[in-house]
C-alpha cells in the first residue's frame, strides 16, 4: 500500500527533523509498503503542499505524527492539535483516510483521535503496528476508531534504517539550528505523571543496527546529533555496550543527550566523553536527592569534557519558596553550564482527575481546567508563581526561564564543548 507519512510539526525553536517518520518508512518498506515522507516543517503553503503530494503520490492512506500536543510551557504556550486537525480534515476531503500516531498521540490515544477526527490510530511504537494496520487495510478497512497498541506489536531491534536522509532535507534543518536525531531505545521505565513520555516499558535496539544507521547518515554529511531517547541511562549495561561499540566503530560524531539523575558511574561518563558526547541535560525535579547526584554528575561530566545543562522543575505539591531557594543556592554552587527553570507542571496521564482535585488544590491549577477530562488542552499545576521564581533566582544569568527563552540547551551552549 502507498502511505504518505506527514510531519505537521512547524515549530522552529528549534526545528526538529521527524525521526519517527524515517523509522516508520524504514520498517514499512521492509514489509513491502511504499512510503513517501511529506515534511511540512518549512513549507510555505501547507495546504498546497499537501494537495500536491496527494495528487502526485496517490496514497491509499496518510499517517500523521503527533510529536507533541503543545510545547509544554505555561508561558508562551503553543497548542498544535488544531493545525493537525485542519490537515486531517483536508486529507479527508481529498479522500485519504488518516491514521494518527506519535508520542503526543500516545498519551491519550482515544482523546487525540477524536479531537483530530482521524480514522485510525497507533499508540506507542508504530514500526510493526502500522504495518499490521496497512496489511489489514488491504483485506478491508478495520472499523473506524480502531487504535492499535504498538507496545503489543513491538519494534524490530535489529532494523538499521540505512535509508535515513533520502527523503528529508537535513541541510535546511541544520542551517536553521536543528540537529539530526537517533534512538538507542524506545520508551521509559519511569511513570512520572508530569511527563508525556512515561510508558513504563522500554525496547532496546541492537548497537550494531544503530551504528549502521549513523554510518549511512555520515555518508550524507550528518555528524551532529541530539539523542531522541527519553533518557539514555535507563540501563547502564546497555549504555556501556552501545558506547563501546560506537567508540570501536571509529565513527566521529558529536552528540547531546538527556539523562536522569541515576544510574551513572565514572566508567559511564568516561565512555560518554570518548564517544563524542558533548552535552548532557539532566532532568531535575525539586529535592535534595537529585541535587546530590547533580553535583557528582557535574564533576564527572567536566572531567570528561562534557557540558552539563540542568532542566529544573519545581511547583510540585508541598514545594515552597524556601525549598526552591535552597535548591537554587545549591545549583549555584554546583554551577552547571546552564540551568533552565520551570515552575508550571504540564499534567499528563496518571495525574489526579481534575474533577477529583480537592478545592484547596484547585488554586494551583492553571490553563484549561474546566471541561477537559482527557487533559488534551494544556493544564498546569504550580505552587510557585513565575514572579516568585524570578525573585528567588535574583537575576543570576546562570538561570534561564523556560517559555520566556525560546531556545534549547544545545543552542544556548553553542560552541565547542572541550
Ligand atoms: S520524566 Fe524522565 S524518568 Fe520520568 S517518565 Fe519522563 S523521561 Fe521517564
Amino acid at each position: 500500500m502507498k502511505v504518505l507519512l506527514i510531519n505537521p510539526n512547524r515549530y522552529h525553536n528549534p526545528p526538529v527533523p521527524p525521526l519517527s517518520l524515517e523509522y516508520l518508512r524504514g520498517a514499512l518498506e521492509v514489509t513491502g509498503h511504499e512510503c513517501r515522507i511529506l515534511d511540512l516543517c518549512f513549507a510555505e503553503d501547507v495546504f498546497a503542499a499537501l494537495k500536491a503530494a496527494v495528487e502526485d503520490f496517490a496514497p491509499g492512506v496518510a499517517g500523521i505524527t503527533v510529536r507533541n500536543i503543545d510545547n509544554g510551557m505555561f508561558t508562551e504556550n503553543r497548542f498544535f492539535l488544531d493545525e493537525i486537525r485542519e490537515l486531517t480534515l483536508r486529507l479527508k476531503a481529498l479522500g485519504v483516510p488518516v491514521v494518527a500516531g506519535g508520542a503526543g498521540f500516545s498519551f491519550n490515544p482515544r482523546g487525540v483521535l477524536e479531537y483530530l477526527g482521524a480514522r485510525w490510530g497507533v499508540s506507542g511504537p508504530g514500526e510493526r503496528a502500522l504495518g499490521h494496520l496497512l496489511d489489514a487495510l488491504e483485506d478491508g478497512p478495520p472499523a473506524a476508531g480502531t487504535i492499535l497498541d504498538g507496545w503489543q506489536w513491538g519494534a524490530d531491534p535489529e532494523l538499521a534504517f540505512a535509508s535515513r536522509g533520502e527523503q528529508l532535507d537535513y541541510r535546511t534543518y541544520l542551517d536553521q539550528g536543528g540537529l539530526a536525531g537517533f534512538e538507542t531505545q524506545k520508551g521509559c521505565y519511569g511513570t512520572c505523571y508530569y511527563c508525556m513520555e512515561s510508558t513504563g516499558r522500554v525496547i532496546f535496539r541492537k548497537p550494531e543496527s544503530i551504528l549502521r544507521e549513523l554510518k549511512a547518515l555520515a555518508g550524507r554529511g550528518v555528524y551532529q546529533y541530539h539523542l531522541c531517547d527519553s533518557e539514555f541511562n535507563q540501563d547502564l549495561a546497555f549504555c556501556r555496550e552501545f558506547l563501546q561499540a560506537l567508540i570501536a566503530s571509529g565513527l566521529k560524531i558529536e552528540w547531546a543527550l538527556y539523562l536522569k539523575s541515576t544510574p551513572y558511574d565514572p566508567e559511564f561518563f568516561r565512555l560518554l566523553g570518548r564517544s563524542g558526547a558533548n552535552l548532557v541535560t539532566l532532568s531535575l525535579p525539586t529535592g535534595p536527592d537529585g541535587l546530590r547526584h547533580a553535583a557528582q554528575i557535574k564533576s564527572l561530566a567536566k572531567k570528561n569534557g562534557i557540558r552539563l545543562a540542568v532542566d529544573y522543575l519545581c511547583g510540585f505539591p508541598g514545594d515552597t519558596p524556601e525549598k526552591v531557594r535552597r535548591d537554587l543556592e545549591e545549583l549555584k554552587k554546583i554551577h552547571p553550564d546552564t540551568v533552565g527553570l520551570n515552575s508550571y507542571i504540564r499534567l499528563y496521564r496518571g495525574a489526579v482527575p481534575l474533577e477529583a482535585c480537592p478545592p484547596e488544590e484547585r488554586k494551583f491549577l492553571f490553563g484549561a481546567v474546566e471541561d477537559n477530562h482527557g487533559l488534551i488542552r494544556p493544564v498546569f499545576y504550580s505552587t510557585i508563581g513565575v514572579e516568585t521564581l524570578r525573585e528567588i533566582a535574583g537575576g543570576d544569568p546562570l538561570f534561564k526561564f523556560e517559555g520566556f527563552e525560546q531556545t534549547s540547551n544545545y543552542q544556548r551552549l553553542n560552541g565547542p564543548a572541550r
